[in-house]
């Protein structure tokens, strides 16, 4: 008998459950009560890149003195970015859409809902229901902005990310709270749209999860921005003034703005699935997944943000694809297992960071030996030419053997160069493999062999 899988939520995690479900030979139906491609397509990751890469041609063009050019001063213009954002994710909506229908997954439209271990309830937007029978069931429902309960948010002054999609009004002077990596994305967008920026850090560094030397590269490249870093302040509260926002911190600092963005992390989207009602287990909302995403109810998975996870999209379709896999009884191939420690990550600031990999600031406190090399792209012939020698390449590696334990870059095409030492620290290579590489010549890649030497 074909084997059943329903889904729930059809973001990053779901259609990947969907897609490679389908292709496995699996029965499969996929339930969104919203649009496909999920807050991934039209809040997170795609018009965040999009507005950042806006951005970036404008930064770009201010610096075009440095390419030989006669500098331009070009400015934002909100209706052509509004069409631009609508446009890709369209596009994206259109492609993701093909992709499932030409695996024959059936999509329903609606709010799904577990009303037993093995049945799932799809009630659509004018009230119908439709239920389904399903041997696994999938949970990707994703997660939203947290908003703490010392902020009314407004959607007008008083902003959570997804308010800043499609942008209204380019904010006179945003005060964004919190340092994390959503936080200095949207500190680097708006000040490169040319907003005053002031950013209230929690503690005494900006990305407190990641390498001090890697943050205090986006942190110098801020204040060379001019954006104002407040650090050791904690937000404690927002007031609406007559032309704008007050936020407060908690050791007494008041930061008066036009705007403020809160991005202070997420919740799960887990309220109203039925789970207390069949045994699925929470903890803080997120529902507790074993090292194959299985739920404490082994036939019902969940991936994605809801699956309290790495918060990542790439991360969120790689779960989706290994349940499927895991469903169809492909489990016991080698390399099946996901290992949340060798996931990729970047932030898409200027200069871009990414990291993959042990950090060496998390060997340091555990003890453990290892090399660190590092090489700045001001030593490449094609981080000149590209008029942007900064940042640096760090290689983690073990010292007797040589394998690539990880590595962060900070600098141009960081987000892109990455791969390189992911696939490094996928597959166990060493540093000689990527010395004896042959690269091309002149690109910025060839900072990544000199790291390896
Ligand atoms: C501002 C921002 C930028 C980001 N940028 C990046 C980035 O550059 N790269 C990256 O890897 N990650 C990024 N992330 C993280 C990334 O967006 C998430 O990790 C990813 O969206 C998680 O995918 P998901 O499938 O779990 O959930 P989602 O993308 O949230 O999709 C969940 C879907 O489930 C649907 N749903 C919920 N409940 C139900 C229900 N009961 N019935 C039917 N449907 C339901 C929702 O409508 C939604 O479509 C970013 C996050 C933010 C906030």
């Amino acid at each position: 008998m074909t084997t059943r899988i329903v889904i729930i939520g059809g973001g990053p995690a779901g259609h990947s459950a969907a897609t490679y479900g389908a292709r496995l030979g699996a029965d499969v139906v996929l339930i969104e009560r919203d649009v496909l491609g999920g807050a991934a397509h039209i809040w997170d990751c795609i018009p965040s890149k999009a507005m950042i890469a806006t951005g970036g041609a404008l930064s770009f063009l201010a610096r075009s003195e440095g390419m030989g050019l006669e500098t331009v001063s070009p400015h934002i213009d909100l209706d052509n970015l509004r069409e631009r954002l609508a446009g890709i994710e369209a596009k994206l909506t259109t492609s993701t859409t093909r992709v499932l229908e030409g695996q024959n997954v059936r999509i329903v439209n609606g709010t799904g809902k577990l009303v037993g271990p093995h049945t799932v309830v799809a009630v659509t937007d004018d009230g119908e229901e439709e239920t389904f029978e399903a041997d696994y069931i999938v949970l990707s429902t994703g997660s939203r902005p947290r908003i703490p309960d010392w902020a009314q948010v407004d959607g007008d002054r008083i902003l959570t990310t997804r308010d800043a999609y499609p942008p209204r009004v380019l904010p006179e002077h945003l005060v964004v709270v919190g340092s994390g990596v959503t936080g200095v994305e949207f500190v680097h967008m708006f000040r490169s749209f040319g907003s005053e920026v002031s950013l209230l850090v929690s503690r005494q560094q900006v990305l407190p999860a990641k390498d001090p030397e890697v943050a205090a590269a986006l942190e110098s490249d801020f204040i060379r921005r001019g954006v104002n870093l407040l650090k050791g302040a904690r937000g404690t509260g927002i007031e609406r003034t007559e032309n704008g926002v007050k936020v407060f911190a908690e050791d007494g600092r008041v930061t008066e703005g036009t705007h403020a963005l809160l991005a202070i992390g997420s919740i799960p989207n887990s309220e109203g699935l039925g789970l207390e009602d069949v045994g699925v287990e929470t903890e803080w909302g997120y529902v507790k997944v074993d090292h194959h995403c299985r739920s404490s109810l082994p036939h019902i998975y969940a991936a994605g943000d809801v699956s309290g996870k790495l918060p990542l999209s790439s991360v969120a379709s790689m779960q989706g694809r290994k349940i499927a896999e895991h469903a169809m009884g492909m489990h016991d191939l080698p390399h099946r297992h996901l290992d949340y420690d060798k996931a990729a990550s970047a932030i898409f600031t200027e200069p871009e960071i990414a990291d993959v990999g042990l950090a060496e600031a998390d060997a340091f406190a555990e003890g453990r030996k290892i090399r660190v090399t590092k090489v700045p792209f001001s030593v490449s012939a094609k981080a000149l030419i590209n008029d942007d020698p900064r940042g640096f390449v760090k290689i983690v590696s073990d010292p007797s053997t040589g394998v690539i334990l990880g590595g962060s870059i900070v600098g141009r095409h960081a987000a892109e160069l990455i791969a390189v030492l992911a696939v490094a620290v996928t597959a166990s290579l060493t540093v000689n493999d990527i010395v004896e590489s042959l690269l091309v010549h002149p690109t910025l890649a060839e900072v990544l062999a000199e790291a390896a030497e």
